[in-house]
């Protein structure tokens, strides 16, 4: 699995309350690590769901290995998407791998699965410059 460098632009939705049935992310495999994010799928729209490395996770890249705190993931394209060390995935320089099959999809949920989790982390956003603090 070879993550290419990312097309897209990234947009982050927040809903409070009822998340409308066309943003509802795409989810049937069984995971207990993976959870809803607040990033919509630039290819369908849905939300993607994440998961949280306690410790960062290397992943193989056109650029060489790169190791990431969080990873998000669409159900429903069967891609998974990667920001830059340090950065969001907003800024739009991180990578995407799509899975060639359903079966290969799932094989990588289940093993990241094992090494994710739902706690968040701070301080992995080292490169962001302009980040208003509240
Ligand atoms: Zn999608």
């Amino acid at each position: 699995m070879i993550f290419e460098r990312t097309k897209y632009k990234y947009d982050g939705e927040i809903f409070f309350g009822v998340i409308p049935e066309n943003k509802m992310p795409f989810w049937t495999i069984p995971t207990n690590n993976f959870y809803l994010s607040s990033y919509v799928c630039p290819e369908c729209g849905r939300l993607m769901v994440k998961t949280v490395f306690s410790v960062d996770f290397t992943f193989s890249t056109v650029d060489g290995s790169i190791a990431v705190p969080r990873i998000f993931v669409c159900g429903k394209c069967k891609t998974l998407h990667i920001p830059s060390p340090g950065y969001k995935l907003s800024r739009n320089n991180g990578y995407y791998y799509k899975a060639k099959n359903d079966k290969e999809f799932e094989d990588i949920i289940i093993k990241l699965d094992l090494v994710g989790s739902r706690k968040g982390r701070q301080n992995t956003l080292y490169n962001e410059t302009n980040i208003t603090w509240y």
